[in-house]
């Protein structure tokens, strides 16, 4: 196959022209060109007068030297398409029942354990998966009680159960990393469900109704490839000798055999991460982010990004933004992050009395409302000020510290405290310019009585800088909802080049809670790496 890139068409052309077009581009005939796969569909919304959609495509024709060379004389970005196709190192037990050995554990069903678990499984190595929380469908009903109605269940929320944190979440698949794992997981989600389009789109984005069946699905191949998957299991403690993990102590008491097991627990399993420092397990704080969710009438970001853009196809969906900002004296960063398009603030919490924000979005993204998180950047330093504790956890206390604070500010009932941006800006008589999304609801309030000056000063002077970029990010009318404490780790666990944790082998921590990712795909990605390396270590001893 061949690949040509910058083909441009305007909001109204259909993309089933794309072949023509291509044709055209060659000045060849619509008929030479083959098999047409989008690969790659972006916007260029930086001349609003003339908005264009700009793909990359694979094609094939019957001679692919002649028209390389031919493209070359037109100046035509066509090269040969690269083969991007994933493969697992190999264990020898692929597609067989044979394998009799230890099973590996991975703990966890996030983004990271699942992919995990699903390529062990590829790998016939029978993986045994243990989640604390519940299995989708049941979670989707825990979840929905807590936003109607307040009342929390600690062991199954937005933050644990199937799926782990992504699964009431926008689904946005954008990632900084650039690995040849991106097209499996991406694969992998189109098979369990997702639409097609996320193998192609610049940001693409699976939303949240849509992943609760993904989840689904990936539990049942990797369960009819041999993993067995065991919910309301949570690991308590390890058991360990000469320096290797020898076994899982579980919430029930029972205490499980295991001599290899993959931590993916994610950043919000507290009571996890205290086992671990506890047992000794290597850790160090790192920086992560703080603030609040923002919330603007989704028609006033689409007019920013778009302008007024004939799009009679209807193909210009809700439009995203993504600002960052320094703070001229103090230097911290503010920056945007996890916009939900035509989505909802939710209720993020899993701990009794700590209040939590987020945001998600259904594949449509049709809601009035755009939301995203407005962060600013917290480092150790802060957090050891902050609470008067001086080691690894000390991110975690101060995370929890905020999320308290919340709470108390909304009322106790896990209602979150909610200012419009004029206010906050010192204009006291702002009305809401939307309808907060947050349930079970909002309590009018000043952020600034939850959050420390450090982070409500940097958000003051981003606010307008931001507005400078994206024009009206400032509006008066729009609304924050304190506390958005969640997006990263606060801690890093340490692990060595094999991925095994530094202080016990046989420990392979991953993903985002312990600090190698963040996001679903690179906690995804670094939930096959460490299968891989599994995989690999179990060949070297057969
Ligand atoms: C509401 C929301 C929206 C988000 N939106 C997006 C988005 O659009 N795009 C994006 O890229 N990222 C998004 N994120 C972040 C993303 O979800 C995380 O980066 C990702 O889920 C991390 O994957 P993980 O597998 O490392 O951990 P997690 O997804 O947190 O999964 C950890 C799992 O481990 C389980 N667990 C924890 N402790 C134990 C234990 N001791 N024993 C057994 N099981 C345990 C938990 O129950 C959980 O299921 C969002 C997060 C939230 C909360």
């Amino acid at each position: 196959m061949l690949r040509i890139s910058q083909i441009r068409l305007r909001p109204g052309e259909p993309v089933r022209g794309l072949r023509g077009r291509i044709a055209r581009m060659l000045k060849e005939n619509e008929s030479e060109i083959q098999n047409v796969k989008i690969v790659k569909e972006s916007i260029d919304a930086r001349n609003k007068m003339d908005l264009r959609f700009v793909y990359t495509a694979d094609f094939d024709v019957k001679n692919p030297e002649r028209i390389l060379r031919k493209a070359r004389k037109l100046h035509a970005n066509v090269t040969p398409a690269p083969d991007n196709a994933y493969a697992a190192p190999l264990s020898g037990y692929e597609g067989t029942d044979r394998y009799d050995g230890p099973r590996p554990v991975v703990i966890g069903t996030g983004p990271c354990g699942m992919f995990a678990g699903l390529v062990l499984a590829e790998a016939g190595l029978k993986p045994l998966i243990l989640e604390r929380g519940k299995p989708v469908e049941e979670r989707s009903r825990d979840v929905e009680h807590f936003w109607e109605t307040g009342e929390l269940d600690a062991g199954s929320n937005v933050q644990f159960g199937e799926g782990g944190a992504g699964t009431f979440s926008d689904g946005k698949l954008t990632t900084g990393i650039s690995d040849p794992r991106i097209a499996k997981v991406n694969e992998e989600f189109v098979e369990a469900g997702a639409s097609d389009t996320i193998l192609y789109r610049h940001m693409p984005h699976i939303g949240t109704d849509v992943l609760r069946e993904v989840v689904k699905r990936i539990r049942q191949k990797t369960e009819s490839l041999g993993g067995t998957i065991c919910f309301g299991r949570k690991v308590t403690g390890l058991r360990t000798g000469q320096g290797r993990l020898t076994g899982l102590e579980l919430e029930d008491g029972s205490v499980l055999d295991c001599s290899c097991a993959v931590l993916a627990a994610g950043n919000s399993a507290r009571d996890t991460f205290e086992m671990l420092y506890a047992s000794g397990i290597g850790m160090i704080a790192k920086p992560f982010s703080a603030g609040v969710r923002i919330e603007h009438p989704q028609e006033l970001i689409n007019y920013a990004q778009y302008g007024e853009v004939n799009d009679s196809e209807g193909r210009l969906s809700a439009a995203t933004y993504k600002l960052s900002f320094h703070c001229r004296d103090s230097g911290r960063g503010v920056y945007t992050f996890c916009m939900c398009p035509g989505g909802y603030v939710i209720a993020a919490a899993s701990e009794a009395g700590g209040e939590v924000t987020n945001g998600m979005s259904r594949f449509a993204r049709d809601g009035a409302n755009a939301n995203s998180a407005l962060l600013v950047s917290v480092s150790p330093e802060d957090c050891v000020r902050e609470t008067g504790e001086d080691h690894p956890l000390a991110g975690m206390i101060f995370q929890r510290q905020l999320e308290r604070a919340a709470f108390e500010l909304g009322g106790g009932s896990y209602y979150a405290p909610a200012e419009t941006v004029g206010h906050f800006l010192g204009h006291p008589d702002t009305a809401p310019s939307v309808e907060p999304t947050y349930r079970p609801g909002v309590r009018w309030a000043s952020v600034r009585d939850c959050l420390p000056s450090f982070i409500t000063d940097s958000m003051e002077e981003a606010l307008p800088q931001m507005a400078r970029r994206l024009r009206g990010f400032d509006l008066d009318g729009a609304v924050m909802t304190a506390v958005e404490t969640r997006s990263s780790s606060p801690v890093r666990i340490l692990r060595d080049e094999d991925m095994q944790s530094v202080s016990l082998r046989g420990l392979y921590p991953c993903g985002e809670g312990a600090g190698y990712a963040g996001g679903i795909m690179s906690s995804a990605v670094d939930g096959i790496k460490a299968a891989e390396k599994i995989i690999e270590k179990l060949a070297e001893q057969k």
